[in-house]
């Protein structure tokens, strides 16, 4: 399991209490869900590569770091898209590449309607999006399209998972670290997360 962190940040289980509210609407859910993403990307980007720079300030010359690495976000719609902003935010120039996938209701595996990645890598590190990790269908075959496609590391971030979810990506994908709020009891047997927080995308569009 040493590749699966699970937030113990106050701020990150405060908001993730008000996320999980029956009662929180989808403009509060849109908020807390972009902050909570905020925070998320903060522990997910711990171990990018920076490199020296100097810079003058109004007193002189400072020497600092960057980002040596490029990044690349990779949300899984639709609910992976209300982790964007929050990534955004601390990383306004990331490419960001859409993977459409749907969970077959019958079967619960996914399948594959919309796919935006550019013709090879761009980038040195690519940030799998999607705030429910449940079966770990999605996620599995979010990576198997990057990884076919050329993509060298992988990790991917979430909110909450399911333990099915999480023993499936991290057998299926040794080498993809997970970053995460919270790991729930189980999944339901229509493949929804325990407590959970219901349907993501129903409740950050305000659909369903
Ligand atoms: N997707 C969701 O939005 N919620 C779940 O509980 C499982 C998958």
């Amino acid at each position: 399991m040493s590749q699966v962190h699970i937030s113990t940040h106050p701020l990150v289980q405060h908001k993730l209490a008000l996320l999980r509210d029956r009662r929180t609407d989808p403009k509060m859910f849109r908020e807390l869900l972009r902050e909570i993403a905020v925070l998320i990307a903060y522990e997910a980007t711990d171990d990018l590569a920076t490199e020296e720079v100097t810079v003058m300030t109004p007193m002189g010359q400072a020497s600092g770091r960057r980002l040596r690495e490029r990044v690349g976000l990779v949300p899984i719609l639709r609910a992976g898209l209300g982790m964007v902003e929050g990534f955004w935010n601390m990383m306004p120039n990331i490419e960001v590449w859409h993977i459409g996938l749907f969970r077959d209701e019958q079967t619960l595996e996914p399948v594959e309607y919309y796919n935006r990645l550019p013709v090879s890598p761009t980038v040195d590190v690519c940030l799998v999006l999607d705030p429910m990790l449940a079966t770990g269908g999605s996620a599995v075959a979010a990576v198997d399209i990057l990884k076919n496609w050329g993509a060298k590391r992988i990790k991917f971030a979430g909110v909450i998972a399911a333990p099915e979810g999480v023993q499936h990506l991290t057998t299926a994908h040794l080498d993809v670290p997970l970053y995460l709020a919270a790991v729930d009891e189980r999944l339901n047997d229509v493949g929804y997360i325990v407590p959970g927080l219901g349907d993501a995308g129903d409740r950050l569009f305000g659909t369903g």
